[in-house]
C-alpha cells in the first residue's frame, strides 16, 4: 500500500538549501567557511532563513531524512511554462538520499568525498561510494546530480509515496489500546474478548481516480474502518486530510465504538477518510472525489449498516453529495445513509451546536458533583471553531464568564469577560480571535495554564501533555476536542484533583444528535429543536451519572470509568448475541 506525503514548503526549502551547497551558491559557501561541517552550515543557514530555532531545525531535518529514506516514488511540481508533475527516477531519489545523508552529521559520510575540493564532485564521490556507478568514473552519477538539481531548484512542491506510513508521534492507536488494556484489566475481561476488541472488525481501502480541473488524473486513497458493530450499525465521521493514515482511522473508529457505547446508543463505531489536501482543491474536485468515495464504498455503507458523518475538513455539503450519490445508486432517497446533512435534505435541527450543547450539559453535571457555582465561574476555551465557539456561547448563556479563547493564530484574555458573539464577529472579519478590542494577546500555551474554573480544549489532540499537565489550574477540564489530553498527563491531572470529563463523554452530543437524525430519517418524521435538546440532555445526563458512579465505585478517573462502562456494554452485547462459549478463551489458553 502506498502512502502519499506532500512535503511542506519548509521541507522543500531545506532540500533547495542543500542543493545550493553543492552548486556552491555564495550564501552557503560563506557559511561553510565559518563552520567546519556541512551539517552546521545547513542548520544555521536554515534556522536564520526560516526563523526557527536550531533545535527545531535539527528535528525538521531528521523528519525529512526519515521521509526521504522511506520513499519509493517522488513527483516534482514543475513551474510554468511546463507546469506539470515530473517523476523522479530511482537514481535521482538515491542521489537525493545521498545529499540529505551528507548533511546528517553521520560519521559514515565523513570519508565520502573528503578527497575532492570541488563540492559538486564530493557528492558524486559520496553517491558512488554508497550506490556504485555503472561506469567507473561517475559519469552517470554526475548526470543524475545535474538532472536532480535542475528539477529541485525550480520545484513548486514535492509529493512522495512511501511503503510504510510515516507515523507522526504519538500514535493515537497506541493511546486507545492503552486505555482498553487498563479498563479491561479493571473489568477482569476475558482475554479472548480483549483480543477481539483490540482489532477492527473490517477495514476497507479504496483508490479513487479523479480528473482534476487542469485535466490531469490523480488517484486518492480512501479508508473506511468498521471497528465493531455488535451494538448496531457502525457510525463515525469522514476526514479529508493530507497526512491521514490508516492507523489514525483505526484509532478514531475504536474511539467511536467506545463513544457510542458509553452514551448508550444502539450503534457501533466506524471512521473513514481520504488522503487529500482539501485546501488546495476546488469545490468541483471535492464533489467528484466525494461522489467517487460514495461509489467505491456503496456496498459497505447504508442506513442499517454503516453511517458516515462529517469530520475534519468535511461538512454538511460533503454529506449532501454522499447522500445524493448513494441515493442514485440504490434508486431511492436514502437520507439515512449519512448524518450531518443540511436540514433541507434530512438533517436534524440542533445538530450544528449539538457537540457543544453536550459539553455544556456535562459541565453542569460536573459542577453539581463538585458543588461549583456556575454563575460567574470562569471559562477558558482553546479553539474557536464549531465546538469552541458554541461551547463559549452556551456556557456564557448559563452565566459563566468566558475569560480567554484562542484559535490557531493566537489567544486572547480579558479578566472581566469576553462577549463570545462579538469575538466571533471579530474572527470572521480578521481571520482570527487575536487582536480583539480590549483583550490581551497571549499564546495558546499560556491560555491552557490560566487560573480558571472550566477549561474546554476544543482544537486538536495532544494539547495537555506531561510537559504542561502540572501547570493546569482549572477545576474542570471538559474535552470538546478528541484526544486533547495524553494518558500520562491524565494521571497528573487526576492526582492534582482536576475533574476531567473525557472526550468520549464530553463531546458525545454530536453523535447523539447524529443518531437522532438517523431515527428521524427512518421515521420520515422530524422533531422540533426543543425536542432534540431535551432528548440530548436525557441521554448525556444518564451517561454522565453512570460513568461517575463507576469512577467513585472503582476509585478511577472519569476516562477509565467511561472506557469501563463502554467496554462492559460492548462485551455484554457480544456475550448475549452469540453463545458465550464462542468468545471464551479455551482453558488451555489461560495463563
Ligand atoms: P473546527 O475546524 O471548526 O475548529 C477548530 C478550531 O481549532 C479552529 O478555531 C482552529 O483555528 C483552532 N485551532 C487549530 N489549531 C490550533 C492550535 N494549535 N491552537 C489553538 N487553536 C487551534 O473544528 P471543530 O468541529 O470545532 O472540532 C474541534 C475538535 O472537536 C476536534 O478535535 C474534533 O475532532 C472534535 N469534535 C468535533 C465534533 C463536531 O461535532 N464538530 C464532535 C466531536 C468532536
Amino acid at each position: 500500500m502506498l502512502n502519499p506525503i506532500e512535503l511542506s514548503g519548509r521541507e522543500l526549502g531545506m532540500i533547495k538549501l542543500m542543493t545550493d551547497f553543492f552548486v556552491e551558491k555564495p550564501e552557503m559557501t560563506a557559511k561553510i567557511e565559518s563552520y567546519t561541517t556541512a551539517h552546521y552550515a545547513l542548520v544555521t543557514t536554515f534556522s536564520e532563513n526560516f526563523g526557527i530555532s536550531e533545535a527545531d531545525t535539527w528535528k525538521a531535518f531528521e523528519e525529512l531524512q526519515r521521509k526521504i529514506s522511506e520513499t519509493e516514488y517522488v513527483q516534482v511540481e514543475a513551474p510554468r511554462p511546463i507546469n506539470k508533475w515530473l517523476q523522479m527516477s530511482k537514481d535521482e531519489i538515491n542521489m537525493l538520499r545521498t545529499i540529505i545523508d551528507y548533511f546528517s552529521a553521520n560519521p559514515k559520510m565523513y570519508p565520502a568525498g573528503s578527497s575532492t575540493t570541488k563540492r559538486s564532485e564530493s557528492i558524486i564521490e559520496a553517491y558512488v561510494w554508497f550506490f556504485g556507478s555503472t561506469n567507473g568514473n561517475g559519469e552517470v552519477a554526475r548526470e543524475n546530480f545535474q538532472n536532480l538539481v535542475e528539477k529541485l531548484q525550480t520545484a513548486l512542491s514535492l509529493k512522495l509515496e512511501t511503503l510504510v506510513p510515516i507515523v507522526t508521534t504519538p500514535n493515537p492507536y497506541e493511546a486507545v489500546l492503552r486505555l482498553l488494556d487498563i479498563a479491561s484489566q479493571k473489568l477482569k475481561l476475558d482475554p479472548g474478548l480483549h483480543e477481539m476488541l483490540k482489532r477492527p472488525m473490517r477495514t476497507i481501502i479504496v483508490n479513487i481516480p479523479i480528473i482534476m480541473d487542469d485535466g490531469s488524473l490523480q488517484v486518492f486513497t480512501g479508508y473506511r474502518v468498521q471497528y465493531n458493530d455488535v451494538l448496531g450499525p457502525t457510525k463515525g465521521g469522514i476526514r479529508y486530510h493530507p497526512d491521514l493514515t490508516l492507523d489514525e482511522v483505526v484509532a478514531l473508529s475504536a474511539w467511536m465504538t467506545f463513544k457510542t457505547a458509553v452514551t448508550g446508543l444502539p450503534l457501533g463505531g466506524g471512521k473513514g477518510g481520504i488522503r487529500c489536501n482539501p485546501k488546495e482543491m476546488s469545490q468541483g474536485e471535492l464533489e467528484k472525489l466525494t461522489r467517487g468515495y460514495a461509489r467505491a464504498m456503496a456496498r459497505n455503507i447504508g442506513p442499517n449498516y454503516d453511517v458516515p458523518a462529517p469530520d475534519v475538513y468535511t461538512d454538511s455539503q460533503t454529506m449532501a453529495w454522499m447522500m445524493d450519490e448513494y441515493s442514485d445508486i440504490v434508486g431511492y432517497n436514502a437520507f439515512g445513509v449519512v448524518t450531518g446533512k443540511p436540514v433541507q435534505v434530512g438533517g436534524s435541527l440542533g445538530r450544528n451546536e449539538a457537540t457543544s450543547r453536550g459539553v455544556m450539559y456535562t459541565v453542569i453535571d460536573a459542577a453539581k458533583h463538585l458543588h461549583l457555582e456556575l454563575k460567574g465561574a470562569t471559562v477558558v476555551v482553546q479553539g474557536y471553531g464549531n465546538v469552541g465557539y458554541h461551547s463559549a456561547r452556551l456556557l456564557n448563556e448559563l452565566g459563566c464568564k468566558v475569560i480567554a479563547v484562542s484559535d490557531s493564530k493566537g489567544a486572547i484574555y480579558n479578566a472581566k469577560g469576553l462577549d463570545p458573539a462579538k469575538v466571533l464577529d471579530h474572527k470572521n472579519e480578521t481571520g482570527s480571535v487575536a487582536g480583539y478590542k480590549g483583550s490581551t494577546n497571549m499564546t495558546n500555551q499560556e491560555l491552557l495554564e490560566l487560573e480558571c474554573d472550566i477549561l474546554v480544549p476544543s482544537a486538536l489532540e495532544n494539547q495537555i501533555t506531561i510537559a504542561n499537565a502540572g501547570k493546569i489550574k482549572a477545576k474542570i477540564v471538559a474535552e470538546g476536542a478528541n484526544g486533547p489530553t495524553t494518558p500520562e498527563a491524565d494521571e497528573t491531572l487526576y492526582k492534582n484533583g482536576i475533574f476531567v470529563i473525557p472526550d468520549i463523554l464530553a463531546n458525545s452530543g454530536g453523535v447523539i444528535v447524529s443518531y437522532f437524525e438517523q431515527v428521524q430519517n427512518q421515521m420520515n418524521y422530524y422533531w422540533t429543536e426543543e425536542e432534540v435538546r431535551a432528548k440530548l440532555q436525557n441521554a448525556i445526563d444518564a451517561a454522565f451519572k453512570s460513568v461517575l458512579n463507576v469512577a467513585l465505585t472503582y476509585k478511577v478517573n472519569m476516562r477509565i470509568a467511561a472506557y469501563m462502562n463502554a467496554i462492559k456494554r460492548v462485551s455484554d452485547a457480544m456475550f448475549t448475541r452469540k453463545n458465550k462459549a464462542a468468545f471464551m478463551t479455551a482453558p488451555s489458553q489461560k495463563a
